[in-house]
C-alpha cells in the first residue's frame, strides 16, 4: 500500500451493529496488544508511528473533505486547524518522545551509596473520549502520545463525528500499528459510560464540564486516573495602547471561527474604556462582513442551537444591547453577534460557555480591574492580551488564572503548536495534552533504586533505636541544611562518619 492510495474509512456501524460497550472482548484485545507493544523500546514505537505525519500530509484533501462534511465547518478551517496541527503534532511527538520518555538518573545526596533512575511506564489501556468540534485533531492528540508511551487505546469519538475517529484508525493501521492497539468504539454517552465500567487504566476526556463531572465521578469509583479538558470562556483583554485595527480583526475571527464552537473561542472582550466605543463599532462593522455562506459555520445540532437561543434571550431579558448579529439564518447558522451593556457580567453570555459566534464587550479602567474581570469566571482555559507595551502585557498575562495566555494573538493558535502543553484550571479541567507534559501524562513514574556497591549491612536507622542514632540523624539534618558547597560537603562527610559505627550494631536485631 502506498502513501497516496485513497483512504478507506470504515462505515460507521449502525446502532444494532455497534460493538457491545465495555465488552470483555474489547478490553481483552487491548490488553493483549498492549503487552507486546510495551516491550518495544520508545525508539521503536516512535519509529513505527513516524510515517504518520507524511501520511496525513499525503491525504490533506480526503481528510479535510471528511471533516467538513461530517462537522459542517469550512473546508479551509478543517485544513488550517486540524490537518496542519495534526502533521505538526505527529512530527513533533515522534521526534521528541524518545527523549522525553527515556529513563532519567537521579543523584541521592542522602544516600550516596545508592543510585536511582525514574522510568516512565505506560498506564496500560487508555480510554479516550472525544468531542465533535475538532473531530480529528483532538482524538489524535489523545491517541498519539498514549500510543507512543506504550499504551493501547480505546477511542470513543463523538457520536456526531464518528468517521473522523475511524480515519485515525485507518491512518495508524497504514503506519503498520499492530492490530488491537487502537480500537475505535462508536456510540453515544451511554457507550462511553459503559466503557469506563470496563476499567481502563486511564481516561482522557475532552468535552463539556457537565459530562466531565460525570466522567470523573465514574472514574472515582475504582479509582481510575482521569484527565479532563473541558470548556472555557476565553477573554481577550485590550489595553488602551493596543493596535485597534489588528485587535478588532483578531476579536472577530477569534470569536467566530468554527461558528464559535471551540473551547478557546473568544467569548468575552475586556476593553479599556478609552477605546471601548471605537472598538465595539469596529468589531460590529467587521462582524457584519463575515461571509455567511463561506465563512460562517452552523451549529452542530439542535441542542447547540438551543444554547445560543437561550443565551441571546437571557441577554435581551437582562436589557443588554445586541450591537450586531443575533439573527438565525439558513440551516442552523447565527450571524456573528456582539453584545454590550451594563450588568453584562452577570448574564449567561459572560458567565457560561455559549460555544457560538457570540461575544460580549465590557469596559475596564485599570489593569487590576481587567485581571479581576478576567478571573471572575470559574473557567480558566485560554485568554489573550492585546497591548503596545510588551512589559505591561507580560505583567498582566501572568496574573490571569488560565492555562494559556497569548499576547497580541489569539490563544487558539497555541493549539497548533504541539510543543506547548494545552489544558486548563478550575472548571476547565486538569491534565495536559501536547508538549512534554502531555507525553508524561500518558505514563506514570516508576522509581528503580539500587546499590552502587554491594552493602548488605543492616541500615543504621533500623532497630535498635538509641541516643547514638538520634545524634547521628540530627547531625545529618544540620549538614543537609547547610549552605556553601564546601561547608555542606564537609558537614555531610562528618555526619556520615557519625553514622558509620552504627553499621556494625547487633545484626541479630
Ligand atoms: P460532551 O460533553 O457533550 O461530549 C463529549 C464526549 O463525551 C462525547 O464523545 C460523548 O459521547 C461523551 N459522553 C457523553 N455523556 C457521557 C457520559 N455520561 N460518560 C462518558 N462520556 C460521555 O461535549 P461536546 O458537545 O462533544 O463538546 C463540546 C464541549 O467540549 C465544549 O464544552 C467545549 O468547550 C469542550 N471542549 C474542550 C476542549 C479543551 O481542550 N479543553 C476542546 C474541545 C472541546
Amino acid at each position: 500500500m502506498t502513501d497516496t492510495e485513497s483512504l478507506t474509512v470504515m462505515p460507521t456501524p449502525s446502532d444494532a451493529q455497534q460493538a457491545k460497550p465495555a465488552s470483555a472482548q474489547i478490553f481483552a484485545i487491548a490488553r493483549q496488544a498492549q503487552c507486546d507493544w510495551a516491550t518495544l523500546s520508545i525508539e521503536d514505537r516512535s519509529a513505527s508511528l513516524a510515517p504518520l505525519a507524511k501520511l496525513i500530509a499525503a491525504h490533506v484533501d480526503e481528510i479535510a473533505d471528511l471533516i467538513a462534511a461530517e462537522n459542517g465547518k469550512p473546508r479551509v478551517e478543517a485544513i488550517a486547524h486540524e490537518v496542519v496541527a495534526a502533521v505538526a503534532l505527529a512530527r513533533h511527538h515522534c521526534r521528541v518522545a524518545p527523549k522525553v520518555l527515556r529513563p532519567t538518573k537521579v543523584a541521592l545526596p542522602i544516600q550516596p551509596h545508592r543510585s536511582a533512575r525514574i522510568e516512565r511506564r505506560p498506564h496500560g489501556v487508555v480510554l479516550a473520549i472525544a468531542p465533535w468540534n475538532l473531530p480529528f485533531i483532538i482524538p489524535l492528540s489523545q491517541v498519539l502520545p498514549s500510543l507512543l508511551a506504550g499504551n493501547a487505546v480505546i477511542l470513543k469519538p463523538s457520536e456526531l463525528t464518528p468517521q473522523a475517529g475511524e480515519l485515525i484508525a485507518e491512518l495508524t493501521t497504514r503506519c503498520g500499528l499492530p492490530a488491537g492497539l487502537l480500537q475505535v468504539v462508536q456510540g453515544d454517552g451511554e457507550v462511553a459510560a459503559a466503557l469506563i465500567q470496563g476499567r481502563p487504566d486511564k481516561v482522557l476526556f475532552t468535552g463539556s464540564v457537565a459530562t466531565g463531572r460525570k466522567v470523573m465521578a465514574a472514574c472515582a469509583e475504582f479509582p481510575i486516573p482521569v484527565s479532563l479538558e473541558l470548556g472555557g470562556v476565553d477573554a481577550m483583554i485590550v489595553r488602551s495602547d493596543a493596535d485597534l485595527e489588528f485587535a478588532t480583526s483578531a476579536a472577530v475571527w477569534g470569536a467566530t471561527f468554527n461558528g464559535g464552537q471551540a473551547c478557546c473561542s473568544i467569548e468575552r472582550l475586556i476593553v479599556h474604556r478609552s477605546l471601548h466605543d471605537r472598538f465595539v463599532a469596529r468589531v460590529a462593522d467587521k462582524m457584519a462582513r463575515v461571509d455567511r455562506s463561506r465563512e460562517l459555520c452552523p451549529a452542530i445540532d439542535e441542542r447547540q442551537l438551543e444554547v445560543w437561543r437561550r443565551h441571546l434571550q437571557k441577554a435581551t431579558d437582562d436589557d443588554l444591547t445586541v450591537v450586531t448579529g443575533g439573527e438565525f439564518v439558513g440551516d442552523r447558522k447565527l450571524t456573528p453577534t456582539l453584545i454590550t451593556g451594563d450588568g453584562a457580567q452577570s448574564s449567561a453570555v459572560w458567565c457560561e460557555e455559549t460555544f457560538g459566534p457570540v461575544v460580549v464587550a465590557v469596559p475596564f479602567d485599570t489593569d487590576a480591574e481587567a485581571v479581576r474581570l478576567h478571573n471572575q469566571t470559574r473557567y480558566g482555559l485560554t485568554a489573550s492580551v492585546f497591548s503596545g507595551d510588551p512589559v505591561a502585557a507580560q505583567q498582566l498575562a501572568s496574573q490571569l488564572r488560565t492555562g494559556v495566555v497569548s499576547i497580541n494573538d489569539i490563544a487558539a493558535t497555541c493549539y497548533s503548536s504541539p510543543e506547548l502543553p494545552w489544558g486548563g484550571v478550575g472548571e476547565s479541567g486538569f491534565g495536559r495534552t501536547h508538549g512534554t507534559d502531555g507525553l508524561l501524562d500518558a505514563t506514570w513514574a516508576q522509581v528503580i533504586e539500587s546499590p552502587r556497591v554491594p552493602l548488605n549491612r543492616k541500615r543504621p536507622w533500623w532497630y535498635p533505636y538509641g541516643p547514638d542514632l538520634e545524634k547521628a540523624m540530627s547531625a545529618l539534618a544540620v549538614a543537609l541544611a547547610s549552605d556553601g558547597a564546601t561547608s555542606r560537603a564537609s558537614r555531610l562527610a562528618k555526619a556520615g562518619a557519625g553514622v558509620l559505627p552504627l553499621l556494625s550494631r547487633n545484626p541479630r536485631r
